[in-house]
């Protein structure tokens, strides 16, 4: 966003860019608005061209549509301008010292000819007045030269220290879109990125890929009885427990409130049940307490449910059967684990 953008002009860019939002149902955040900006304010031509292409062809806007837009044309921009700038900035700094030092040394040259000058024109009787005006004046000049010369140094510095705050700061704001701040598990586009991979690799590999869908039992009572901090925290250690009963490569995630969902790399669907069934009976034996005061939250129970993947399937699809067996588990009185057909932990 050029900052000479005036303000009318951004407010256009503003009715537009929501407009486009709106239309194309993608979420406001700070990366969807970025995208949609730099579009309508037809900066970014790379972008610009993507958005027209997808526009043109399919219309289809999702936000993983936009996020990787957002990474690929914004991000990836700024970091590389960020360089560039760097080095620019860097080379300057360089060039004007050494003209600085250069100018110097030519002044002090330039001294001691006034100071020849001087002592010549002494001798015959010339001016000294007049002389004295000269050589302060060539004096005020360096003592200008070398402040001025300061002050660029130390504004150059500046902007080199803010370029590269901005460089990590985008770099941290690369990892924040991943997280879910709560839990700190993968958030809900992260776990669509890690499973479209899976999906990928399972279909060239051709080994076995299972997912669990994790809801905890009756969550609501835990935040009506304890309130939402002490939901919070329970949130939190679900997902160390998650995480705490899965392997290196497998993936959780948060899905959403209090739903979880696991990534079982070749795994066949037995396997998922055994594992769902580790944190079932973890969550069950558990002594939950509140953080700080120690007393009791009573007993926690989570039901879950496992699919194993159909080579060539959607993920939705592959979903739904997850989500489907988390179904039936609640519906047979919660606490357990079921498998898409309604089997269960061996
Ligand atoms: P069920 O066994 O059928 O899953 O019952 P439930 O109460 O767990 O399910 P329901 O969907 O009725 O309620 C989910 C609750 O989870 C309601 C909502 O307030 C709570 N919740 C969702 N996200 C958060 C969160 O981030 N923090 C806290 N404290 N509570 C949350
Ligand atoms: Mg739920
Ligand atoms: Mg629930």
């Amino acid at each position: 966003m050029s900052p000479k953008d005036s303000y009318d002009q951004a407010n256009e860019y503003l009715r537009l860019l929501l407009s486009y939002i709106g239309r194309n149902r993608i979420p406001v955040t700070p990366a969807n608005y970025a995208v949609w900006y730099e579009y309508v304010a037809g900066s970014n031509h790379p972008l610009k061209t993507a958005i027209d292409e997808i526009l043109t062809s399919s219309g289809q806007f999702s936000a993983d549509i936009n996020d990787e837009l957002f990474e690929k044309y914004i991000v990836e921009k700024k970091i590389l301008a960020g360089e560039k700038a760097t080095l620019a900035l860097q080379q300057i700094l360089g060039l004007v010292s050494k003209c600085i030092s250069e100018s110097g040394g030519k002044i002090s040259e330039y001294g001691a000819t006034f100071e020849a000058m001087a002592d010549k024109l002494q001798k015959e009787n010339l001016d000294e007045d007049l002389l004295q005006i000269i050589i302060e004046s060539v004096l005020d000049t360096t003592q200008k030269l070398l402040s001025r010369s300061a002050e660029l140094d130390n504004n150059l510095q500046k902007t080199n220290q803010a370029i590269s705050l901005l460089r990590d700061r985008l770099a941290n704001e690369k990892i924040k879109a991943t997280i879910d701040p709560l839990t700190g598990l993968a958030n809900r586009r992260q776990f669509d990125k890690l499973l479209t991979k899976a999906l990928d690799d399972t279909n060239q590999t051709g080994l076995d890929l299972s997912l669990l869908m994790l809801d905890i039992d009756h969550f609501k009572k835990v935040n009506d009885n304890h309130g939402h901090v002490v939901g919070d925290q329970v949130l939190s250690l679900c997902s160390s427990i998650i995480e705490k009963n899965i392997k290196g490569r497998d993936s959780a995630a948060r899905y959403g409130g209090e739903e979880f969902v696991v990534i079982l790399q070749d795994t066949p669907l037995n396997g998922a049940l055994s594992v769902g069934e580790q944190i079932r009976s973890y969550f069950e034996t558990r002594k939950w307490l509140k953080k700080g005061s120690g007393k009791t939250i009573g007993k926690i129970t989570i039901s879950i449910g496992a699919s194993l993947y159909r080579k060539g399937e959607s993920a939705k699809s592959f979903i739904q059967r997850a989500d489907k067996a988390l179904y039936m588990s609640k519906n047979n009185g919660r606490n357990q684990v079921t498998g898409e057909n309604g089997q269960k932990p061996g």
